[in-house]
């Protein structure tokens, strides 16, 4: 081999690996980072150096509902793959949706005033669309192709020449992960093959990413709710009570109040039609409570059929309300199971009673605990469940228990 090829294959080699080495160190300080922006900024670096782009920007549509997309698009994996005019048909038809998504794309190296600008344009290019359900990048460098005449101005008002759709997949479903757009200012582009390779380790660390904050969701939200109802679990509320126990200390004057609500007879849901259908009821109740609180307010499931509310800034009489208009939206409803409607059985009605402990922070005075607030007004339910049921409980100005009936 003559000399010189050996020189040049040489000196290929090393610019090769310094390439590689550059990346590996890019790819490693944005592993260190959570944030995605950080890790398409990493990649706009990255990127346009190599390819000695002098501008160009990324979008990336990241862990987006892939069956909502489906559903909104009419269109299914069973169904066959779609023509070209298809893909603009279903542009024009679905503008607002897909401007929504657009919307919630992450922007990197684009100017605020350019960002604005195409968050607020909509072009009818298809490629977006087809990316997503081919689920194959999709390079577009001849504009002309894909827009209308006025749209092929706009773009090059935003200097935008040729541009490019790349999709991240999950590694085991093949679900669409993510969506990436990348703008460029020349229209000529690397052959698709060499932006896949240079893309990889981006497209493995975008993957690695959106699965890790999935998990990281997700064991936050089994740790801290029931999975039943959607409702805090026991430690979190114990938590806010602290929370609000010591914020409101340092206030003066501050109030709240924690209310404990039991089903009254929910076991007969069990007994007589199954646990399912004492699983759907709890259900239920969990709406009627959720549609009724404000948004400082605490719910929590406190265990079975017990709930637990917290209502800062509440004083009983404003929670006795609360409660009875919980009662309004359920005292109606018939929770007889169709099945059992159809044998003629007469409607199930739902009522609940509830202890209510208010306790005011004032300086100097004892901040009870989570466990003794929560045992007072356990107290205060006992004594409803004693008297009558379908009612709640709490003591007045002068100490004495006031008993409240819902009506
Ligand atoms: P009371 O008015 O005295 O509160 O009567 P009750 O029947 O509501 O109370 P009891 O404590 O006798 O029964 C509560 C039942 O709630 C017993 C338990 O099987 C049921 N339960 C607890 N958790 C669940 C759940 O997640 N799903 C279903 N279906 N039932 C549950
Ligand atoms: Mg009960
Ligand atoms: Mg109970």
């Amino acid at each position: 081999m003559p000399r010189e090829t050996i020189k040049s294959l040489r000196r290929t080699l090393e610019l090769e690996r310094l390439e590689t080495r550059r990346r590996n160190a890019l790819f490693l300080s944005a592993i260190r980072t959570n944030d995605l922006r950080e890790v398409g900024a990493q990649l706009y670096r990255y990127f346009y150096r190599y390819f000695g782009v002098n501008r160009g920007d990324i979008t990336i549509l990241a862990d987006y509902d892939e069956r909502d997309f489906y559903d909104r698009i009419g269109w299914t994996p069973r169904q066959e793959m779609p023509s070209i005019s298809w893909f603009r048909d279903q542009v024009g038809k679905h503008r607002d949706y897909l401007k929504s998504l657009i919307a919630e794309q992450i922007f990197i190296g684009y100017s605020p005033e350019s960002e604005k600008a195409i968050r607020e344009t909509f072009f009818t290019e298809a490629s977006m669309l087809e990316c997503m359900i081919t689920k194959r990048p999709r390079i577009v460098n001849n504009v002309a192709q894909e827009l209308s005449m006025e749209e092929i101005a706009q773009a090059r008002g935003q200097r935008t020449r040729s541009w490019m759709n790349w999709v991240v997949l999950h590694p085991e479903n093949t679900k669409l992960l993510a969506k990436m757009h990348m703008s460029f200012s020349q229209s000529q582009q690397p052959a698709a093959k060499e932006l896949a390779r240079r893309l990889l380790p981006f497209e493995d660390l975008l993957r690695y990413r959106i699965l890790h904050t999935r998990d990281f969701r997700r064991v936050k939200y089994l740790s801290e709710r029931d999975v039943l109802t959607g409702f805090y679990l026991r430690p979190m509320l114990a938590q806010r009570w602290a929370r609000f126990v010591e914020e409101g200390s340092l206030g003066g004057g501050a109030v709240i109040t924690l209310g404990m609500l039991d089903l009254d007879f929910f076991k007969r849901f069990n007994d007589r039609y199954g646990h399912d259908v004492g699983d759907a009821v709890l259900k239920r109740f969990a709406q009627a409570v959720h549609s009724k609180l404000r948004g400082s307010d605490v719910f929590g499931r406190y265990g079975g059929e017990e709930f637990m509310a917290l209502f800062p800034g509440a004083k009983a009489e404003t929670v006795r309300s609360i409660l009875q208009r919980i009662h309004d939206s359920i005292k109606d409803v018939d929770f007889l199971p169709a099945s059992a409607r159809a044998r003629g059985e007469l409607p199930e009605r739902l009522c609940f009673s509830g202890g209510l402990y208010t306790l005011r922070l004032r300086p100097g005075a004892p901040l009870p605990s989570f466990d003794e607030a929560t045992k007072a007004a356990d107290d205060l339910l006992l004594y409803c469940k004693k008297s009558g049921r379908n009612c709640c409980a709490y003591a007045g100005s002068s100490g004495a228990i006031r008993k409240y009936r819902f009506n």
